[in-house]
């Protein structure tokens, strides 16, 4: 039977953040992973030599949870270039960010995404982030993005063409409802800082976070099936024993595991990789579909934008269908190379499909409410993850450390600031330990 202060259920960002946490004040744990490798939904697979993340995302370097925790020299992080292309009308579009690019304000006025009075609120609501504090912003009103930006007199074309293809596209959320608080974090980090890969694929972050762990920390291929009072129940029958319990699963798990009653939806999205001999756009820059018409919602060209991403001689294009299609993954193939046929000509007939990822729970549905919901359920157990914050990197590093710094807390008599406002009740297992029957 282990004597362990503490076991960690899942290694996600969240999970590996709350270990190192406790690895930093001498505490002993394990972190019991599911999966093969760390990162949860931040991974990287090799495929003929491409990197293919596991669902196209990006790190925006202003997070303060990732400037604190992560070496972003030894990532050697690679940045898109600030703005977007824009497809519309039968063209493309570039629409430079004046504020990053100095000398692009004329291009960037006289785009069509928008008329000029969009481009005058749109340098309102950037002012008003870069402004304000990640506090204040959290503090402002629950209002959904899309709320928000009509509130704002943003046109329904800027909003069409721009918002629901980058903002949707980052929250996985094309109709805009999530909180309008999300939207003006997530524009002030775009504002702030650049959205980045490291060099050898996304999962190079979660790797990273992790080679500070003592050896033999974390257990991989182990499921947990059910958890109990100070206890742990694993697939194989094995029962571990810690006094702190701390669920880092994704939403949906950690309800069943916790019991709660309400479980956590979740956006779903579609990620598709192909090889192409010439690359579509020549520029790290994002390409974004402002019309609603056909799957795509955005693409890039990795490789452009971080060379390791494909082999000499060859180029990975990545596309973002939003949702779940319910079509078969073969029709959905054909829209997509229908669309791009229609945006590059024929020559994307030649692109070769590497892989297509579904990815069922993308993010959390959660609403600022759930963010502040403490993460302390009962003594001794805990829960974390993109689902009890902000639903990003940030949020799950976050919330990983923070709980981490509580159950440090709990070990030493002290209290937890009560900042949070609601509470869960979880109904665990009866989990029988056949050494002590
Ligand atoms: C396609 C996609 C695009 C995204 N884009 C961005 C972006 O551009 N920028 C951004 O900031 N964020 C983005 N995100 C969100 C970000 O990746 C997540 O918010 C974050 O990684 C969540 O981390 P987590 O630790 O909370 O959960 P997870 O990463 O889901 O980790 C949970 C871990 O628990 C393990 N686990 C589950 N059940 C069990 C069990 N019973 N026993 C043991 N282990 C278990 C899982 O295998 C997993 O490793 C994106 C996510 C996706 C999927």
């Amino acid at each position: 039977m282990s004597n362990l202060d503490a076991v960690i259920v899942g290694a996600g960002l969240a999970g590996i953040c709350c270990a190192r946490a406790l690895a930093k004040e001498g505490v002993s744990f394990q972190l019991i992973e599911a999966s093969d490798s760390v990162g949860g939904r931040v991974r990287t697979e090799r495929v003929d030599g491409f990197l293919l993340d596991r669902g196209f995302q990006v790190l925006l370097t202003a997070y303060p949870e990732a400037l604190a925790q992560l070496d972003y020299d030894r990532l050697q992080l690679c940045a898109f270039a600030p703005g977007a292309m824009v497809r519309c009308d039968g063209r493309f579009y570039r629409i430079p960010d004046p504020w990053r690019e100095p000398g692009t304000f004329m291009t960037s006025l006289f785009s069509p995404v928008g008329g000029l009075a969009d481009k005058f609120r749109l340098s309102r609501i950037r002012s008003s982030v870069v402004s304000r504090t990640i506090e204040e912003i959290f503090d402002g009103e629950d209002i959904s993005t899309m709320q928000a930006l009509r509130r704002r007199q943003i046109s329904q074309a800027m909003i069409d063409r721009f918002f629901k293809p980058f903002i949707g596209g980052v929250m996985l959320d094309p109709k805009l409802t999530v909180s309008n608080r999300l939207f003006e974090f997530v524009f002030k980090m775009f504002a702030e800082g650049d959205a980045a890969v490291p060099a050898e694929g996304i999962q190079a972050i979660p790797r990273q976070l992790a080679e500070t762990l003592p050896a033999g920390t974390i257990r991989f291929n182990e499921r947990v099936h059910s958890i109990g009072r100070n206890q742990v129940k694993l697939s194989t029958g094995e029962i571990l024993q810690a006094k702190h319990v701390v669920v880092a699963t994704e939403g949906p798990e950690a309800s069943r595991l916790l019991g709660f009653e309400r479980t956590v939806s979740s956006r779903s999205v579609c990620t598709l990789y192909f090889a192409a001999k010439e690359a579509p756009v020549e520029e790290p820059m994002l390409v974004l579909s402002g019309s609603s018409r056909g799957p795509i919602n955005n693409l890039a060209v990795m490789n452009v934008v971080a060379p390791g991403y494909a082999p000499a001689g060859e180029n990975l294009v990545s596309i973002t269908v939003l949702g779940w299609p319910s079509r078969d993954d073969q029709t959905v193939v054909s829209m997509v190379r229908g669309q791009l046929r229609h945006w590059y000509g024929l020559v994307a007939d030649e692109w070769r499909l590497l892989r297509m990822y579904r990815i069922e729970h993308g993010l959390p549905v959660v609403s600022p409410m759930e963010w502040q919901q403490q993460s302390r359920l009962a003594p001794g157990l805990y829960v974390c993850g993109d689902h009890r914050s902000t639903p990003s990197m940030q949020g799950a590093m976050e919330s990983g450390r923070l709980t981490g710094e509580s159950v440090i807390r709990e070990m030493r008599g002290q209290p937890d600031p009560v900042t949070r406002v609601r509470k869960d009740e979880p109904r665990l297992s009866e989990i029988k330990d056949p050494d002590q029957e």
